[in-house]
């Protein structure tokens, strides 16, 4: 009878988010790109911009593969780099390195092509610090229950809760700093100046109309450009 009860314990769990891996997470993300991508096909806007789609392959990819040399776990990685005339979101990863890039949000701010790496190289760098695994490891943290209701739940509920997002919104804060640190320096060792990278944090202080004011989850712009702007001094007096 005990046997059986435990039997019942383990089904239970069976599904649930518990003791979530980096493998789970990367398949709920293809699900979830997926479904995106044929959206976006369904509507004749995946990659329908040859142009914007070439010049956005062109610096992602240099980008990549200086990511998957430094973080080795990527390389197993299925990479993709779709575009879309305007999204939600003016670009994002997903676990497993799948991005997706906004061309209304990149001619919106005229981003030059050193601006548009450093844009990639954050998304590239929300994949590899693997800040989808932290953000759900976080939640259940935060919300005990979440361990044990299945994990396709609680990947809708990071974008869609409103409290739980707000409890999230610490750790975004953090991941959006590191995303700028380390995609600053990415795309620095792959070869773009780190003054011509930092002023991709200037078009948003330019665009914002709270420069001085942390977004939702995003640090201040006008903090981000000072940080960008000291590193990029740092590295430059550090020499390659
Ligand atoms: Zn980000």
């Amino acid at each position: 009878m005990r046997r059986y009860s435990f039997a019942l314990i383990l089904l239970a769990y069976a599904g649930a988010a518990a003791a979530l891996t980096q493998a789970e997470v990367m398949a709920g993300a293809e699900r979830l790109y997926r479904e995106r991508m044929q959206e976006l096909q369904a509507r004749h806007q995946l990659d329908a911009d040859p142009a914007f789609h070439q010049r956005v392959q062109r610096i992602a990819r240099p980008l990549i593969a200086q990511a998957v040399h430094d973080y080795p776990e990527s390389a197993g990685w299925q990479w993709e780099v779709h575009t879309a005339p305007e999204d939600d979101e003016s670009a994002y990863a997903m676990a497993g390195g799948k991005l997706m890039v906004s061309r209304a949000y990149v001619h919106k701010l005229l981003l030059t092509d050193a601006e548009l790496a450093m844009l990639l190289a954050h998304e590239i760098c929300h994949a590899v610090l693997r800040h989808n695994l932290q953000e759900y490891e976080e939640a259940m943290r935060l919300e005990p229950a979440w361990r044990e209701r299945p994990f396709a739940e609680l990947q809708d509920a990071v974008d869609s809760d409103s409290a739980l997002m707000r409890k999230l919104a610490p750790l975004g804060m953090r991941q959006e700093a590191e995303a700028d640190r380390e995609g600053l320096k990415l795309a620095w060792r792959v070869g773009w100046p780190a003054p011509l990278l930092a002023r991709y944090f200037q078009k948003l202080v330019r665009s914002s109309h709270a420069p001085n004011f942390e977004q939702f989850a995003h640090p201040a712009p006008a903090q981000r450009w000072r940080a960008a702007q000291d590193l990029a001094a740092a590295l430059d007096a550090a020499g390659r």
